[in-house]
Formats: C-alpha cells, sequence, structure tokens
C-alpha cells in the first residue's frame, strides 16, 4: 500500500519531544507549557462531586448550558461583550479542537490564511490538512510587533482568515489596542474571519488590559474568539476550552464540531460550570503569573541570557547568543541531556525554521523548581 501523506513535512510535535528527552534524562521541565503545582483543591471537589451516574453520558453537543452561561458571562464581564450562550458560544475539547474546527468549517482548497510567526504549533497542519494555503508573516524582532502594512499587502482575494494569539505563545508578547483597531480596519467588508486564540486572556501583566477581538464590535462581527480552561483553571490534562463567534458562525462551526467530537466531557463541564461562578479563579490570575514571572526574571538576573520583554503568558523568552553560538534546537537538546533543563527553540514555530539564539522557558512552575532551573542557568 502506498501512503499519500497530507502533512508530508510534519514530525512529532517539539512539546513531546522535549518532554520526552526531559523524562528520558530526569531534567527539569520548563518546555511544555503546564503548570507544575496543585490545581484548586475546590475544583477537584467538584470534579468528585460530578463523577457519578448524572453524568456518565453524553454531554448536550454545543456543551452544557450552565457551563455556557457562565462562559457568556464571563466574556461580559471582562470585555463588556454580549455572546448568547445558546446560539454564540459552544464548549470544545480544549483549544486545539476549536482552533481546527475553525479551519475545518471555513478553509477549503485554496483559501489563504495568514499567520503569523512564530506560529503555535497546531494552525499550520490544521490549514495545510484541509486544502488552505499558509500565507506566513514573521513577527518583527525585537518586540514580535506586526507591521500591519505587510499584512495589508499580503491580503489578497484569495484571503479567507486571519489567525492572530495574544498574549502570544511563544513570545509571551501581547497585542495593543491599536493593533486590534487596525486589524478591525484592515478586514472590514471583505470575507475575512478572523480566528483569535485567546488562551492566555487572563495573563497578561503590568497593569494592562488583554485586547480581545469580544471589546471590538465590528471585528468581532467576524471572528472566532478560542480559549482553554486548560491555562486558567491549572488543568491542562482536562482539556477543556470553548469558542464565541456570531451565530451565523458559530452556526456552522458546530456542523463540524457535531462531527469531531459531538460533545465534550460532561462531568467536568458541570464541574467547570460551578467553579467558575467564583469570578477570582480567574480574576486574580496575571498577578498570581506576574509574580512568577518577575521572581523568575530575578532569579536569572545575574545569568549571561538576555531577559526579552514579557507582558503576557507563562512563558519568559530569553536571548542567549552571549553563551553560545549553535542552533537553538541543538543547545535545547544538549541542555535537556548535560545539563538536565529543558526549554523550548523557537525555530520550530518559524516554517523557514529562523534561528535567533532564542529559547522558551515555562515560569508555570512551584518556585523550588524554578530555583532549581536557575542554578542550572547561572552557570551557563
Ligand atoms: N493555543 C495556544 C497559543 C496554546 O499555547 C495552546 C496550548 N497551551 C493551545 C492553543 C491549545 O490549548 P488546549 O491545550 O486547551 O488545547
Ligand atoms: N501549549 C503548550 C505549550 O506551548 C503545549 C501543548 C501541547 O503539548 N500540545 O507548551
Amino acid at each position: 500500500m502506498q501512503i499519500h501523506s497530507k502533512l508530508p513535512h510534519i514530525g512529532t510535535s517539539i512539546f513531546t519531544v522535549m518532554s520526552g528527552l526531559a523524562k528520558e534524562h530526569n531534567a527539569i521541565n520548563l518546555s511544555q507549557g503546564f503548570p507544575d503545582f496543585d490545581s484548586n483543591p475546590e475544583l477537584l471537589e467538584l470534579a468528585k462531586k460530578y463523577t457519578c451516574n448524572s453524568f456518565t453520558q453524553y454531554a448536550p453537543m454545543p456543551g452544557v448550558l450552565a457551563l455556557r452561561e457562565q462562559i457568556a458571562l464571563l466574556i461580559q464581564n471582562c470585555y463588556n461583550a454580549v455572546y448568547d450562550p445558546d446560539t454564540e458560544i459552544t464548549v470544545t475539547a480544549g483549544a486545539t479542537q476549536g482552533i481546527y474546527t475553525s479551519i475545518a468549517a471555513f478553509i477549503t482548497k485554496g483559501d489563504e490564511v495568514i499567520v503569523f510567526e512564530p506560529a503555535y504549533d497546531c494552525y499550520v497542519p490544521a490549514i495545510e490538512v484541509n486544502g488552505g494555503i499558509v500565507k506566513p508573516i514573521e513577527l518583527h524582532y525585537p518586540g514580535f510587533t506586526i507591521n500591519w502594512n505587510t499584512v495589508k499587502n499580503t491580503i489578497t482575494d484569495k484571503t479567507k482568515m486571519i489567525l492572530i494569539n495574544s498574549p502570544h505563545n511563544p513570545s509571551g508578547t501581547t497585542l495593543t489596542e491599536n493593533d486590534l483597531l487596525e486589524l478591525e480596519k484592515l478586514i472590514a467588508g471583505k470575507n475575512i474571519i478572523v480566528v483569535s486564540d485567546e488562551v492566555y486572556e487572563h495573563m497578561v501583566f503590568e497593569g494592562k488590559q488583554h485586547q480581545s477581538v469580544a471589546r471590538f464590535k465590528t471585528l468581532a462581527a467576524q471572528s472566532i474568539i478560542v480559549s482553554s480552561f486548560g491555562k486558567t483553571i491549572h488543568a491542562t490534562g482536562w482539556k477543556m476550552g470553548y469558542a464565541a463567534a456570531p451565530k451565523e458562525l458559530m452556526q456552522e462551526f458546530r456542523k463540524v464540531h457535531q462531527f469531531l467530537v459531538f460533545c465534550v466531557n460532561h462531568t467536568l463541564q458541570q464541574a467547570l460550570a460551578d467553579y467558575l461562578k467564583n469570578e477570582s479563579t480567574y480574576k486574580g490570575l496575571h498577578q498570581f503569573y506576574e509574580t512568577k514571572r518577575n521572581y523568575f526574571q530575578s532569579l536569572i538576573s545575574s545569568s549571561r541570557f538576555t531577559i526579552e520583554p514579557c507582558t503576557g503568558t507563562y512563558f519568559q523568552v530569553l536571548n542567549y547568543k552571549n553563551i553560545s553560538d549553535e542552533a537553538d534546537i541543538d543547545l535545547a537538546v544538549r541542555l535537556t541531556k548535560e545539563k538536565g533543563l529543558a526549554a523550548i527553540p523557537l525555530s520550530v514555530f518559524y516554517t523557514k525554521k529562523k534561528q535567533q539564539h532564542l529559547l522558551r522557558f515555562c515560569f508555570a512552575k512551584k518556585e523550588e523548581t524554578l530555583q532549581r532551573a536557575a542554578e542550572i542557568m547561572c552557570t551557563l
């Protein structure tokens, strides 16, 4: 049998590779983004409470209504925007499924999709597997900013979608109000859908506001927002997320969603619906992670790494040009094997594997983990 791969250039994700290597070499794992501390015991109690016969069967296709109502409240509360839980919000199996579903619902052969690089790893394969053409635009380094003139010049009659991500993984930067206004202006009156990956929405630092597309009425009318509870409630393994979009877009989204997963874990949806009633579950998160960011930065301030600006997410990008000339992937592998510390190289998030001497470190870790990592980093 001859297999014609739909994704001939795609290998195993860098997160799987680096976490596997970290495990194999017993290294401190600051590579794949997940907390190494416990979730809130209240959340776990709720999961236990709802692990009963009433919720062992299918949930409603778009999600448990009580949870969709909580999501609508969260969006209204944070961004002053109204989404109808009945027709405009769908609970997904993590943001990954929300992003894939958005792309599969709207992208057909030959459609162009603009992505900004470095780009989170699930965007490009999802576009390609659906026959779309990826139009990468590099974020301007340093600062990882968008040149909106370049975006304007990249848009053609075939442009069907623009994928944005703020706070941004892997760079740890955030879009400004002005960025969103530029985007709104650029696509106004055009048949272009924005997919806005906002999984780190509650992790924006230094008193800044998260610029959700939900805040911009005209833009929101053409956008699908995707978010993940994994980040917000410190439970990445639950793979729970959601998508929010105007009714006409959500209708198409659900056509694909129902045949991709049909519905999402019933027990955990019930638990989340209760847990989110307490706003502090997400309102205090930025302070929590800003403290961790500051702590990590202080621990490595005497190292030879250069600290790149980090205004959101739980990732700190560091420049290692004062330490080594190696390619970032080589250094990441060597650090894991020889020094016992795993990080993520940034080049893998570019279609052209751009070398910038940058590594990404996840600081969603206990203080003691960050201390042990910093001890190693200060010896390099
Ligand atoms: N988008 C970004 C930018 C991410 O960092 C992640 C994973 N952390 C996802 C999407 C996927 O989220 P989930 O684990 O909920 O599928
Ligand atoms: N989003 C996580 C990160 O950026 C990884 C999730 C995954 O392994 N797919 O590290």
